[in-house]
């Protein structure tokens, strides 16, 4: 039956699929989760480390930064590091200002690397723009990898901006200067894909992404893209912020993007608080495909927010626990159990929704709340299987989670 709105996610955007290393992005392919170093690529130890936590955590193409000779000669030893590890996770290089030239003085980096990410804003200087961004397509060529033309506001190509500033003044000024910014910013992706094209790279070696600072910017230019081009697309907000502000900016604009049925490969970029966990930025990646339904990666553990009527907080402890527990055995259980993601579990603060709730989840449990019978109700498929009293609630219902997952 159809429904009077239109609320249902549009049917994917038709885009070309890339092969990275393996991971198909666009095409039919579910998308991709996607993030980034912040180690310095020449010190080796670190940066295998914290590519193998990202990939650990999900992430199933790792960039990092190939800025000059020392890490472009680390790359291929990472990437062998990395397979000694059982980790054959796709390195995506990231290339600004002399890629050209560490790609050529480099060739075990070249071919060490699943994919090359160039930015047309800064390729090459004026006269010499054209010819370093050729010699990288060539590169690309020669060693049969994809590249994704990554055009950002910050760099953006000042000449062509210039260029459709004048033409627009010339045309009486149809368009604002903030339009111009984003028609800039659309064109830039599109000619060098063009020319890469015309160079010989193939179209299913190429993947645009256009990345801006402001949701609105976002939605707007990632659309005109998407109606513009069958290119596979990476989305990803520049600049996204710290915690909560990055997040939620993040959300609002790949979620809608997302909805429309744009975007082949998510990155969330969060600014790490010091100290902080890189990885995160995988968690709520995967989350946000997680909570829209376009992909399954953990089981969802239901929790009420907890209210007046909540005795304690060991049910949000409870709950966190659980979140953390199946979080990192995951890797274990999905490849011991396939299917496993789609388990849903359960923790309720007291029996206003607690019983209703459980009897959703494949294993629940609806706590005491204030005032109420210190017995906690565990629903397993469905029906009530048992009653849990005493202090040691919490440890019972994870000891009675892992075991449902083993059987
Ligand atoms: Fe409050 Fe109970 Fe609802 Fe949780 S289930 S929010 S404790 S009323």
């Amino acid at each position: 039956m159809s429904s009077a709105f239109d609320f249902e996610p549009k049917p994917r955007r038709a885009s070309v699929a890339v092969d990275v290393g393996g991971v198909i992005v666009g095409g039919a392919a579910p998308v991709v989760v996607q993030s980034m170093t912040n180690t310095d690529t020449a010190d080796i130890d670190a940066t295998v480390a914290q590519v193998a936590a990202l990939h650990r955590a999900g992430s199933e193409l790792v960039r990092i930064t190939v800025d000059r000779d020392e890490s472009a000669a680390a790359v291929p030893n990472i990437r062998d590091r990395l397979l000694r590890l059982g980790m054959d996770v796709p390195l995506v290089g990231d290339f600004h200002y002399i890629g050209h030239k560490l790609l050529a003085d480099h060739p075990a980096c070249a071919e060490a690397l699943a994919k090359y990410r160039i930015n047309p804003g800064n390729v090459g200087f004026k006269d010499k723009k054209d010819k370093q961004f050729a010699e990288i397509i060539e590169m690309a060529i020669r060693y049969d990898k994809p590249v994704r033309i990554g055009v950002n506001w910050g760099s953006l190509d000042q000449e062509l901006l210039t260029r459709l500033m004048d033409e627009n003044q010339a045309n009486g000024s149809p368009l604002t200067a903030q339009e111009v910014t984003r028609e800039t910013i659309v064109q830039s992706a599109l000619l060098s894909a063009e020319l890469a094209e015309e160079l010989g790279l193939p179209r299913n070696r190429i993947i645009l992404s256009a990345k801006v600072s402001g949701v609105q910017d976002l939605i707007a230019v990632y659309a005109m893209l998407a109606a513009r081009s069958d290119h596979a697309l990476h989305l990803g907000l520049t600049e996204a912020g710290m915690g909560t502000k990055g997040i939620v900016a993040s959300s609002a604009s790949l979620g809608i993007l997302m909805q429309q049925g744009i975007g082949d490969t998510i990155r969330i970029s969060l600014t790490p608080e010091p100290g902080g966990d890189r990885t995160r930025e995988v968690q709520v990646a995967q989350e946000l495909l997680q909570v829209m339904g376009f992909r399954q990666f953990i089981p969802v553990v239901a929790a009420c927010p907890g209210c007046g009527r909540t005795t304690s907080t060991v049910f949000q402890e409870l709950a966190q626990k659980i979140q953390e527990d199946i979080r990192a055995s995951m890797p274990v259980w999905r490849e011991k159990y396939p299917g496993v993601e789609a388990l849903k579990v359960a923790v309720m603060g007291c029996i206003v929704n607690g019983p209703g709730e459980s009897k959703h989840a494949d294993i629940g449990i609806s706590l005491p709340g204030t005032g109420e019978t210190p017995a906690a109700p565990v629903f397993i498929d469905g029906q009530k299987a048992m009653t849990l009293r005493g202090p040691k609630i919490a440890e019972e219902f994870q000891l009675l989670v892992a075991d449902y997952i083993e059987k």
